[in-house]
């Protein structure tokens, strides 16, 4: 099974009819259906690694300011507690905890619910340890590879480039600085640099603006942790937005178009 990074952007992804939703509808398309999907997203950080384990995962709206259609809103994909509990098991060198409470929040479902609309394929998701660094999350996410195996749907959903600070909702396309340090990540990741995308911060001067909090950057390593020695890389929804945001995706795979 491929693995999968994608760029999430504005929750408004989850219910406009634009490019990026296409591009997320269209990967599913192209993608053995997966048994089911544990997705690492930038919007759930912990204290230690926790993974939902409830079978029937609530949809969370852990956003603000957005018009009432999107927090209407709910992904009613199951759970898989046996997957919860396999992660757990893979990742024996952190302590992971199993969370029955915790639902899916919208880095997680707004991009599945273009990829999977039925929400018919089971969802687990993995939390980020916010007391840990890059290397961490990494070798963490270097564990996950016999998921793979297994036809499960690793998926990291951040973005490269997030900095809602200098954010202009007016401006199509991202800031020179975002089109340089995606441009830089992406150079990186064709040549398999994984060192130096783990040493992100000092990856040029404009890593300090593109990624000021590495929530969103880190679900990427989860994914390039998976890449192994037969599998390509290709690149879609490949555009920065709004200034400071980006939303590069990328799938990994045998056979990556
Ligand atoms: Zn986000």
């Amino acid at each position: 099974m491929p693995a999968l990074f994608v760029g999430h952007g504005s929750p408004m992804n989850a219910i406009e009819d634009n490019e990026f939703r296409r591009g997320w509808r269209d990967v599913a398309r192209r993608l053995p259906k997966p048994r089911a999907v544990l997705c690492v997203s930038a919007h759930w950080e912990t204290t230690g690694v926790s993974v939902t384990a409830s079978d029937r995962p609530p949809t969370i709206h852990d956003f603000y300011g957005f018009p009432r259609r999107l927090f209407e809103v709910r992904y009613p994909a199951p759970g898989q507690p046996s997957l919860a509990r396999d992660t757990a098991l893979l990742l024996s060198h952190a302590e992971v905890r199993l969370d029955g409470e915790r639902g899916l929040d919208h880095g997680c479902w707004s991009v599945l619910l273009a990829m999977y609309p039925e929400a018919d394929v089971p969802v687990v998701q993995l939390s980020l340890d916010s007391r840990r660094p890059a290397s961490f999350h990494y070798e963490l996410g270097k564990q996950l590879a016999p998921l793979r195996e297994q036809g499960v749907l690793v998926l990291g959903s951040g973005d490269i480039v997030h900095n809602l600070r200098v954010m202009d909702l007016n401006r199509p396309h991202g800031y020179d600085w975002a089109v340089r340090f995606n441009d830089e990540v992406k150079k990186r990741i064709r040549a398999r640099d994984h060192a130096a995308l783990v040493a992100y911060e000092s990856l040029g001067p404009d890593a300090r603006l593109a990624v000021p909090t590495p929530e969103h950057y880190l679900p990427l390593l989860y994914v390039l942790a998976l890449r192994g020695e037969g599998d390509d890389v290709a690149f879609f929804n490949d555009e920065t937005v709004m200034g400071s945001v980006s939303m590069t995706s990328l799938e990994i795979g045998e056979s990556a178009p």
